[in-house]
């Protein structure tokens, strides 16, 4: 996606005088569709002309996990409006919508589920039931429903392609416009939508919903964007990301978590010691390092029939890296995915491995214990130089102990395949170090800083986060008060 700063934020006219045009649903048997009759036009935002409002409609799924025709990142968001806009050197919609390349802008709006009902849609909810039927001649004056609120503050950051109506006869006379920002809605709003019906009164019950058009291939086309993209877009709300991008991500074995004090982990003596096979061998591999706008990725290559396999720590399969990368923050108090016992460490490495015994990487990353991600917490300390020569001296020189949970990817899909490793040593980098990976981009302008790439800890639920080293840990906070506790004493007794 590029970056195209001729996109600037569109403007709608109109809409702010509620008596000035009139809306009426109808249920057409495919959509909810709200015609606009008066004034209200669009412009700015790119678009080669001012369009003139049309009507809005919405497409909708049976349940939560499907229902807008637009994805983003693959993932469907229950509710997507477009509003219906020609051209208004075509005269009418019906004539623009045949225009080639100009003729219509549709502008279209994910919707998110929310816990309480979005006030401003209420007056379209209500009538819903008045067009359960489909029936495009019984038409609703929705007359209180204010249309500019409901996509209000959500104008000047959008995605921009060429395309064409969604539905027969699907002529690609459509600039397309599809905003960043969701509008939240609630379940019980979401099913007044599911109870609409596909068939005029007295027909067998047919609940309209899924009544979207799947997504069609990009075949080259550019799609240009309002606003600079990368991690901001994404990963800004993870919160959002079960109602949003994929419902995966609200489960109960997410990652990552808070590692808890060892009194409250198991200790596990079968969680044995780690064999790393190849991983300093630098003729076995290469490593080819890239920029995905989220972090930044080294891809493992192999050659001549050695591979980085894992093997050992109580694994229930031997695992082969595929890639390793890095979250880290824009200072040194946050950055890490993991925390421990609260605390977050300035960045975090993840050693990505696939099981074997599946065919390969994308596929084992859906399946249970799929992978084995390495997790190592990274610690600034001036006087150390990491090496990046290879991966063996990059992790730390004791990888005998660690923690262990059942977890999932820290991105959307959020699958829960992963079996979590966090090892107790950490790495150290210098701060000139750290300022590198801060000084990345999120974007291809180059003006946006890649930070702040983790996932908020998740709730750790029923699991149990096992270790496999016993005794007590001391932790240097409480060493500090054992000496400061043993100064004072000495001072009062003297
Ligand atoms: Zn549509
Ligand atoms: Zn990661």
């Amino acid at each position: 996606m590029e970056l195209d700063v001729n996109l600037k934020p569109m403007k709608i006219s109109g809409l702010e005088r509620t008596k000035n045009y009139r809306l009426e649903l109808f249920n057409n048997g495919h959509s909810a569709q709200v015609n606009v009759d008066g004034d209200v036009y669009v412009e700015g935002g790119g678009l080669p002309n001012r369009f003139q409002t049309a009507q809005f409609h919405f497409h909708w799924g049976r349940d939560d996990n499907t229902g807008s025709e637009h994805l983003y990142s693959g993932g469907s968001f229950p509710l997507e409006l477009h509003v219906v806009n020609y051209n208004v050197k075509y005269g009418n919609s019906s004539n623009a919508m045949t225009k080639v390349g100009d003729g219509l802008a549709v502008l279209g709006f994910w919707f998110e589920r929310s816990d309480s009902d979005n006030p401003v849609l209420t007056p379209l909810i209500k009538k819903l039931s008045s067009v359960q039927n489909a029936d495009p001649s019984t038409k609703v004056p929705v007359s209180d429903l204010d249309l500019g609120k409901v996509i209000s503050g959500n104008l000047d950051r959008f995605y921009r392609y060429s395309g064409s109506l969604t539905t027969p006869p699907c002529y690609e006379s459509v600039i397309w416009s599809v905003f960043q920002t969701k509008i939240p809605i609630s379940s019980s709003q979401l099913t007044a939508f599911r109870r609409l019906k596909k068939v005029p009164h007295g027909g067998k019950t047919t609940a309209l919903v899924d009544n979207y058009r799947p997504p069609k291939t990009i075949n080259g086309r550019k799609i240009s964007i309002s606003f600079p993209s990368g991690v901001a877009t994404v990963s800004a709300r993870p919160a959002n990301w079960a109602a949003n991008v994929n419902s995966q991500c609200g489960g109960s074995s997410q990652s990552p978590i808070d590692i808890p004090a060892l009194s409250s982990t198991t200790y596990d003596s079968s969680l044995g010691l780690f064999t790393l096979s190849s991983f300093g061998d630098t003729s076995a591999y290469s490593l080819d390092l890239s920029n995905n706008g989220h972090t930044v990725t080294a891809t493992v290559s192999t050659s001549g029939g050695s591979n980085l396999d894992v093997t050992g720590g109580g694994l229930p399969a031997t695992y082969r890296a595929a890639q390793f990368h890095f979250h880290w923050g824009a200072s040194a108090s946050v950055g890490s995915e993991h925390t421990k016992q609260g605390t977050s460490y300035p960045a975090e490495l993840h050693i990505v491995c696939w099981n074997t015994n599946m065919d390969n990487l994308s596929y084992a990353l859906t399946q249970p214990e799929g992978l084995a991600v390495l997790g190592f917490f990274m610690e600034v300390h001036d006087t150390y130089t990491l090496s990046t020569f290879d991966i063996q001296s990059l992790v730390p020189p004791d990888i005998s102990k660690y923690y262990r949970y059942p977890g999932s990817l820290t991105t959307p899909g959020c699958d829960e395949s992963v079996i979590w490793t966090v090892f107790q040593s950490t790495i150290t980098v210098s701060t000139a170090q750290m300022n590198k990976f801060r000084g990345m981009k999120s974007d291809t302008g180059g003006s946006t800083p890649l930070v702040n790439n983790y996932r908020p800890v998740q709730s750790l639920g029923s699991r149990i986060v096992k270790q496999n080293f016993s005794g007590q840990s001391v932790n240097h906070a409480s060493i500090i008060l054992t000496l400061v506790c043993a100064a004072v004493y000495q001072y009062i007794i003297r």
